[in-house]
């Protein structure tokens, strides 16, 4: 049977470059990076370098990138060292109703922990309006964190503008690009972002690493204490495997994704155009420009998105309904909810994302698939007529 892989945003392959960069390490260099001697030196080079490397994809200075183990924990570094290192200064932190759980359930935490936090709201396209930021400030707002590119919908937040609202009032801004990178551009110094939590598993890595960028001269409390690894940021010894492969991942992105944005865009747009051509009633979530080059979120009004999942799955087809995260459940998505998405056409979302594997004979593939897929289901459905 065919495999074609669109949910590149739940986790992407390891690219064999990729895979390359890394087999040293298991191999006999086994050094590490904090001992003084020959093994730990010659380890220590590889693990700088891969810092190097990150930085230069988000325009950064390599000091100012800390690995941690996944993009989860730079959302919870970022969020609970900024509100703790804070909280003397006041307790009130700006958040969107569309974040990643990983960005949201921190929020809630702080809550119980007696912060306050206001969630703003977004319009029928997932997008934010940067005035609703400034208006939400107050002389206790500690943080403002806010993602760029939203995983399920694929739109872009004004990170540029909502990052000069920050900077003017002296506030800390964490953004979660952890969707944006190798995606589209970001340049942490033009966009005034203080924190951005990266995950190397998104774009070509592996599981299990993820980066935290601090500003230099930003200081925010540590999440794990322990040793004096990354600059006494971050303890724990090195993920020296991990951050060397997210080096050479982030090194590609940069090499890349001038042509793959292209490639992929055009490929998202046939797929987009051939199902919209072939399948009446669908409707197309999210913002239809500013959004990333990858994905498509697609509601099949009549049909149900879980079970469209499993029926393309039969197919070799691999697709997400709502967030890889929220699978299981059958609540709709809370951030097709939160754009006003009527309940039935949330239930009928399917995330189709794409990659640098994908072809032209994908999208031939799933344009005489999923048509007929989405036919049998609607003749299933009672509300079909
Ligand atoms: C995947 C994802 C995360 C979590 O990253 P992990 O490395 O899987 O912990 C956080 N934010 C967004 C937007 C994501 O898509």
């Amino acid at each position: 049977m065919k495999r074609i892989y669109f949910d590149y945003n739940a986790t992407t392959p390891i690219h064999p470059e990729v895979t390359q960069s890394v087999l040293p390490f298991f191999n006999g260099l086994f050094g590490n990076p904090s001992s003084s001697h020959w093994a730990g030196r010659e380890v220590k080079g590889y693990y700088e370098k891969a810092r190097e490397q990150v930085g230069a994809a988000i325009h950064a200075k390599p000091e100012e990138i800390v690995f941690t183990s996944c993009g989860s924990e730079s959302d919870n570094h970022a969020i609970k060292g900024a509100a703790y290192s804070l909280k003397d200064k006041g307790k009130h932190i700006i958040t969107t109703v569309i974040e990643h759980p990983a960005v949201m359930n921190v929020c809630k935490y702080l809550e119980s922990k007696g912060f306050d936090v206001t969630y703003l709201p977004v319009d029928n396209k997932g997008c934010l309006e940067p005035g609703d930021v400034e208006k939400a400030i107050r002389k206790d707002t500690i943080l403002v964190t806010i993602m760029y590119a939203n995983n399920e919908t694929g739109s872009l937040m004004p990170i540029g503008e909502i990052g000069r609202i920050t900077r003017d009032r002296g506030i800390l801004f964490h953004s979660d690009m952890v969707q944006a990178l190798g995606k589209i551009d970001i340049d942490a110094e033009a966009m005034n972002v203080d924190l951005i939590s990266l995950s190397g598993h998104k774009v070509y890595a592996p599981k299990g690493v993820g980066a935290l960028y601090v500003r230099r001269g930003v200081e925010i409390d540590n999440l794990i204490h322990g040793g004096h690894q990354e600059a006494s940021r971050r303890a724990g010894t090195e993920n020296v495997i991990g951050a060397v492969a997210f080096g050479r991942a982030c090194e590609m992105v940069k090499e890349r994704m001038g042509k793959e944005t292209g490639r992929i865009e055009s490929l998202r747009k046939r797929l987009l155009d051939g199902i919209m051509e072939r399948v009446d009633h669908v409707s197309l979530n999210g913002h239809p420009a500013r959004r990333l080059p990858n994905t498509l979120n697609l509601s099949f009004e009549y049909a149900e998105g879980e079970s469209l999942l499993i029926a393309l799955d039969l197919k070799g087809i691999a697709v997400s309904s709502g967030s890889a995260c929220s699978s299981g459940s059958t609540e709709p998505s809370p951030v097709l909810s939160a754009m006003g998405i009527p309940a039935q056409s949330c239930q009928s979302a399917v995330r189709l994302s794409l990659g640098w594997g994908n072809t032209e004979a994908d999208i031939d593939y799933a344009l005489s698939t999923i048509p007929p897929v989405v036919k049998r289901l609607r003749e299933m459905s009672p509300f079909h007529k």
